[in-house]
């Protein structure tokens, strides 16, 4: 297998042909939401039915077990201030590691009734957290506890910090799963998993006052498993999990080429002291692969930070 497929002549200026993708570790169920904590100079990952959060140290290649049990959790995210924000099936809330090491509940319920079990996250620039809520938690004990929802639909949430008001932003899609901003943050990026319905990404207008969205499109549709988790570069190029490795998408929804990973992809983040490091979850492992790309989001600088104290 070789290590990338070329479909588009934009990919080359995105990879590195020299780069190998390396399988930095093995021995998980199903790894998913991976993020980069800079300050850690380490990247965490989900194993989620070993209910466990896992630790690459790129200062040295060590994996460790940075929390056990953890609730179940899935994906990950970082806030404006750097803090880890995640989402945990176990505890059917949206959490966050505040500066004193202890979890912190941020959301876990609508409309007065529980979360089925938040799946993945990402924080907007106005300091809203943007969350998918399917059932895969809840649906057996594999990846959660059983339960029924309360809910009764999976759907798409913002929840405000600054009021702790939660509001339903998306509610057309059976299972959404992965989700993130075009770095204009225009666009709602919103992946389905759904079993019953196409596998796609989907492309919502985020409106004017940036507090909900309007107007879903199929922005692409799978051909090989279902996008789980992906992110967007400052290029607004998409680069999502798939059944059959990494693939990356123009913002125009042209297919650019597929890094290809022999396990199914869950997800996958940006990392390393320049961003510019790939790591991947992929069913039982953790790859990586450095790419000439970044991140489209970047948390705060101490100067920004002090400057702009916000909701802490
Ligand atoms: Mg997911």
């Amino acid at each position: 297998m070789s290590d990338y497929d070329t479909f588009d002549g934009r990919f080359g200026s995105l990879m590195i042909g020299s780069a190998a993708i390396e399988r930095l570790w093995t021995g998980g169920r199903w790894t998913e939401g991976p993020v980069y904590v800079p300050a850690a100079k380490a990247v965490i990952w989900s194993d989620i039915p070993e209910d466990r959060v896992m630790r690459y140290d790129e200062t040295n290649g060590a994996v460790s077990v940075f929390e056990y049990p953890c609730g179940y959790h899935n994906g990950h995210t970082l806030d404006a201030y750097g803090r880890v924000v995640a989402c945990e099936h176990g505890g059917r809330r949206v959490s966050r590691l505040g500066f004193d090491g202890r979890w912190e509940t941020i959301v876990d319920r609508f409309d007065g009734k529980r979360l089925n079990s938040p799946n993945d996250v990402a924080v907007k620039s106005d300091g809203s957290i943007w969350f998918s809520d399917p059932s895969y938690g809840i649906d057996s004990d594999y990846e959660g506890h059983a339960a029924k929802s309360e809910i009764g639909a999976c759907n798409v949430y913002r929840h405000d910090p600054q009021t702790g008001e939660t509001t339903a932003v998306v509610t057309s899609l059976d299972r959404p799963n992965g989700l993130a901003f075009s770095p204009d943050e225009r666009i709602l990026y919103v992946s389905n998993t759904s079993l019953s319905e196409t596998p796609a990404i989907h492309a919502f207008r985020v409106t004017e006052d940036g507090r909900t969205v309007g107007g879903g499109r199929v922005f692409a549709v799978s051909d090989n498993g279902v996008f789980d988790g992906f992110r967007i570069d400052r290029a607004g190029n998409i680069w999502t999990s798939s059944g059959d490795g990494v693939r990356v998408y123009a913002a125009d929804g042209t297919l650019l080429g597929r890094i290809n990973i022999p396990e199914s992809v869950s997800n996958l983040c940006f990392g390393g002291r320049k961003r510019n490091r790939l790591y991947i979850t992929a069913t039982s492992s953790l790859y990586a692969v450095y790419v000439h790309a970044n991140p489209a989001e970047r948390p705060m600088t101490c100067q920004e930070m002090t400057s702009q104290p916000g909701n802490w």
